[in-house]
């Protein structure tokens, strides 16, 4: 692609974007240095588990369910030798427990007979429970892969920076994935869910603090009707 060209989010030349793109994923590198999920687990499968309850559902709420369940499952055929009306009900604080729970137990089966967790977000997508942003996030934190998943966080802060201009978040982890360069893809997914749990927040971003607001889209539009009105007042 040359300089004239514009890139894939087309509402900004590429030279634009990819000076934009440094200063903020650099920000975001220094402000979370090594960046995380929240969800807490220690084998691989109990981070599939978490994952597949943290659907529509905060990590506050899973870690809280998870706390004492993973103390009794760590793999696959601890899920099967527990009764699964009993497996439900450690659940069902969670929102659609039912569901969850009949996915993870096929999955624990599928897992149990041939466990190999598989690395790639297409093989991942064929379990049960495991719909694309969940493959990516499994895929990006247990085999390093460089995708991004998009969750309502990574949405609203790829929006308000500008970065692309989309409509949900399927559209933006397709745009994201090509126009971000790999070097950053390594911590974009955790550092801009972090941002928008913290300080990008959905109803009040906390913009004074935040070191992207020289730069920010939604920042300007957000003080510019604020002056507006102050004049009209
Ligand atoms: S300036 Fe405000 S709206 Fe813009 S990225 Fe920072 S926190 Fe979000």
């Amino acid at each position: 692609m040359n300089k004239n060209q514009t890139c894939p989010a087309n509402h900004l030349k590429t030279n634009q974007k990819m000076v934009g793109l440094k200063i903020i994923f650099e920000y975001l590198k220094n402000t979370y240095p090594d960046p995380k999920t929240e969800l807490h687990y220690s084998t691989d499968f109990q981070l599939m588990v978490a994952v597949i309850l943290s659907a529509q559902s905060t990590d506050r709420q899973v870690n809280k369910v998870t706390e004492k369940l993973f103390k009794k499952i760590k793999k696959p055929n601890d899920v099967i030798k527990m009764w699964f009306e009993k497996f439900r009900n450690w659940i069902k604080s969670i929102w659609l427990f039912n569901n969850k729970a009949k996915n993870i137990w096929k999955l624990s089966q599928i897992l149990s007979e041939k466990f190999k967790i598989p690395k790639t977000v297409e093989w991942l997508k064929k379990l049960p429970g495991i719909w694309e942003k969940s493959a990516k996030v499994i895929a990006h934190v247990l085999f390093d892969k460089l995708v991004i998943a998009v969750d309502t966080h990574v949405h609203r802060v790829v929006n308000r920076l500008w970065i692309v201009k989309t409509k949900n978040p399927e559209q933006t982890s397709k745009l994201l994935e090509k126009i971000v360069p790999n070097k950053y893809k390594v911590w974009a997914h955790h550092s801009l869910v972090l941002f928008g749990r913290y300080i990008c927040i959905a109803r009040k971003p906390k913009c004074e603090m935040c070191g992207l607001n020289k730069i920010c889209k939604y920042y300007k539009k957000i003080t510019k009707a604020a002056k507006l009105q102050g004049l009209q007042s």
